[in-house]
């Protein structure tokens, strides 16, 4: 089969092996791929993965074969990225993610970028009745987004700030605002952020063009606002959310992608701040949100490209007037 791989050379189609079917696996015939902030990271060489690899942990594809009723060949699905043991403290605790022996799908082991993908029947999920392909490249990352405000809820009309307005940005926005969250959405990008305002994000603050400080304390009462949720991935994004949050706040941390922080502590303490790390979230819960179409996506890609245009599609996805791009297969 063709597969998108990454090599110490950069990526390369190739031809390798279909994984043989195991008892209890689901085979997939990938349709469509997502590039992940993670797996920029990887090609960037910022976060440490095991070469060669094959990336790819937003995937969307159908039903090839099954070894399990459930599942049958033809239905369109997506796919959790975590391996776990089953065994450990946290898998007994249902927190497989968290796994003491995970393997990642596109981290750790190979992903989606290639045309079948093997994976124990228990990750799949069903694609439902208005989930299209596209919106099932959705799903892992809007999972994610949505743990997040299950971990940092803010009461109706509280204020929450969004660094960053790629595609994680603008789907956590999007859900603090469907719970009545007053959002403030801050970038330099403005393609980015004229994005945010078609979804109907109102308040959106451009740091190139305003001072985002003042900006921001305006908006909040000259107090700052109760959640910043990092989501560009920086130690910079970091250093701003501890610099704007209001005392006794929280700031949610999505990903540092691999970098170090430099923070002071000292501020987190006096300030009493929380700071609220997620990785993962619940896929029913995102599946549903897309079926009742509370979230919008459509807008969100950008650009989409073969697998032969691997290459082009990553050197694409780290263009700044980018929110996201498929790799279809
Ligand atoms: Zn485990």
């Amino acid at each position: 089969m063709q597969s998108l791989v990454l090599t110490r050379d950069g990526l390369q189609v190739a031809d390798t092996p279909i994984t043989p079917l195991m008892p209890g696996d689901v085979r997939i015939e990938v349709r469509s791929v997502g590039i992940s902030g993670t797996d920029l990271a990887i090609w960037k060489g910022d976060l440490d993965a095991p070469l060669p690899i094959i990336l790819g942990r937003e995937i969307a594809g159908v039903i090839h074969e099954s070894s399990v009723p459930e599942f049958a060949p033809g239905a369109m699905v997506t796919t959790e990225v975590d391996l776990a043991c089953g065994r450990c403290w946290y898998c007994k605790k249902t927190l497989k993610h968290l796994c003491l022996t995970k393997q990642t799908l596109g981290f750790t082991v190979d992903g989606g970028m290639r045309e079948y993908l093997s994976v124990p029947a228990d990750l799949i999920h069903l694609l439902p009745d208005g989930v299209d392909m596209l919106a099932g490249t959705f799903v892992e990352p809007l999972a994610s987004a949505i743990q997040t405000q299950i971990d940092s809820p803010v009461e109706r009309g509280e204020s929450v700030l969004v660094i960053g307005s790629g595609k994680l940005g603008l789907l956590i926005s999007q859900i603090y605002d469907a719970t009545g969250a007053d959002v403030l959405l801050l970038d330099r990008n403005r393609y980015q952020l004229g994005i945010g305002r078609q979804l109907g994000l109102t308040h959106t603050i451009n740091t190139e063009e305003t001072d985002w400080k003042k900006a921001v304390l305006e908006a909040t009462s000259g107090a700052g606002p109760a959640l910043v949720v990092e989501a560009t991935g920086t130690p910079d994004g970091f250093t701003m959310a501890l610099e704007i949050v209001r005392s006794r706040g929280a700031i949610a941390l999505k990903s540092m992608h691999g970098h170090d922080v430099q923070i002071n502590a000292t501020e987190i303490v006096n300030r009493e701040i929380r700071v609220v790390g997620t990785s993962r979230g619940p896929y029913s819960k995102a599946l549903d949100m897309l079926s009742k179409g509370r979230i919008e996506v459509n807008r969100l890609v950008s650009k989409q490209f073969t697998l032969e245009d691997g290459s082009k599609a990553f050197e694409h996805a780290n263009q700044p007037d980018v929110t996201k791009v498929l790799v279809n297969i």
